[in-house]
Parts: structure tokens; sequence; C-alpha cells
């Protein structure tokens, strides 16, 4: 089955939000964790609804998004 959805590089997030802010279907939150940096990396808790937009890998800064679309989760 086809999927969309994202992977967070959880130590290059430094938890700015632009991702969750701008995520059309507000799947993605902070994590509850730290990372070494001391931020809460965001996160996607919702990878069933993710539309593969791809808005959230344009408004990350730090490049620690990849958006996989219509891609098979293994
Ligand atoms: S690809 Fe789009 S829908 Fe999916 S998490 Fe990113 S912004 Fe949200
Ligand atoms: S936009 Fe990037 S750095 Fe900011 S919270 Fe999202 S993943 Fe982390």
């Amino acid at each position: 089955m086809s999927k969309n959805f994202v992977k967070i590089d959880e130590e290059r997030c430094k938890g700015c939000g632009l991702c969750i802010n701008f995520c059309p279907k507000k799947v993605l939150s902070f994590s509850e964790k730290f990372n070494s940096k001391g931020y809460h990396p965001a996160r996607q808790h919702d990878p069933d609804n993710c539309i593969g937009c791809g808005f959230c890998y344009m408004m990350c800064p730090d490049t620690a998004i990849t958006v996989f679309k219509d891609t098979a989760k293994v």
C-alpha cells in the first residue's frame, strides 16, 4: 500500500515550529522528548492524513524533513 509520510531528523531540528504551523493537514506536532541540543523536535503524529504536499519540507530552515509521497512504507 502506498502512503505519504515524512521523516524528521530530530537532531537537525531546532524546534522552530514552522513545519507544524504550515502543515495544511495539521499532522505535525512537537515531541515531548528533547534532542541533544535541548529542543523539542517536530514529529508526525498522524501520517495517515499526510498528503505529501511538501510544505513542511519547504519551510524547514534546517533541512530536517524528508517527504515520501506514494511510497511503500516498510
Ligand atoms: S507533506 Fe504536507 S501534509 Fe504531510 S506533514 Fe508535510 S506539510 Fe503536512
Ligand atoms: S521546520 Fe524544521 S527545524 Fe523547525 S520544527 Fe520543523 S523540522 Fe524542526
